[in-house]
């Protein structure tokens, strides 16, 4: 496994997955929302969390910045990454299934929003954030730099840590004790951990 092979595995799965988001995407236009929370925070948590999830991986492969901070690809971690990969576009799947036309970028509820419980939202009730967090260890795997691999981390975790309880406020203010009985039975990314 080189570097190169390395970073064109991670570029074909960014690019898979945003060609998966493309319809829901296309839905989420056509989907009226009902009450937004969509505020400045939001705006600038979601700006960090692409640029570490998607412009600085992309200068690196683009323009080998920061060259600095390379360091030899270790081949176990390629493989790995891999797998995480074939991971994260599963749960971006499913998720996207699961939830239909309850998805929004940011934090929404929509017209006829309803509570997902059941598929993968039945084990955690943030299953895509998980599939964010793959993502970025993904990109820690397949990308042999100190500044472009951990990037990702940083963005998503700045964006995850800064939204998940107001988004959990927002489905409790929309849902009452059916959202607070979902609360305590499932955890938030990690079954039974977190
Ligand atoms: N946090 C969830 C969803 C991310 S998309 C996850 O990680 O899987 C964000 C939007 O999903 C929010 O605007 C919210 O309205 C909606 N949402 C979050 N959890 C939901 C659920 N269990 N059922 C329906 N919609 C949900």
């Amino acid at each position: 496994m080189t570097a190169t092979a390395s970073k064109i595995i991670w570029l074909a799965f960014a690019l898979t997955w945003f060609v998966l988001r493309l319809r829901p995407e296309r839905h989420a236009r056509k989907t009226p929302v009902k009450y937004s929370a969509r505020d400045a925070r939001e705006i600038i948590l979601l700006g960090i969390s692409l640029t570490g999830l998607g412009i600085v991986p992309c200068v690196y492969l683009a323009a080998h910045i920061p060259r600095f901070a390379d360091y030899p690809v270790v081949p176990v971690m390629s493989y790995l990454g891999i797998a995480v990969c074939f991971g994260y576009l599963w749960l971006f799947y499913r998720t996207h299934r699961d939830l239909g036309r309850n998805w929004s970028v940011s934090l929404d509820l929509r017209e006829r929003h309803t509570l997902v419980t059941t598929g993968v939202y039945a084990l955690v009730r943030h299953p895509m954030y998980t599939g964010f967090w793959l993502m970025a260890v993904a990109q820690v795997l397949l990308l042999p730099n100190w500044v472009a691999g951990p990037a990702g981390l940083i963005g998503f975790g700045t964006l995850f840590f800064g939204r998940v309880r107001r988004e959990e406020e927002m489905m409790i203010a929309g849902f009452g004790d059916e959202y607070r009985a979902y609360m305590r039975r499932t955890s938030r990314v990690l079954p039974w951990i977190y």
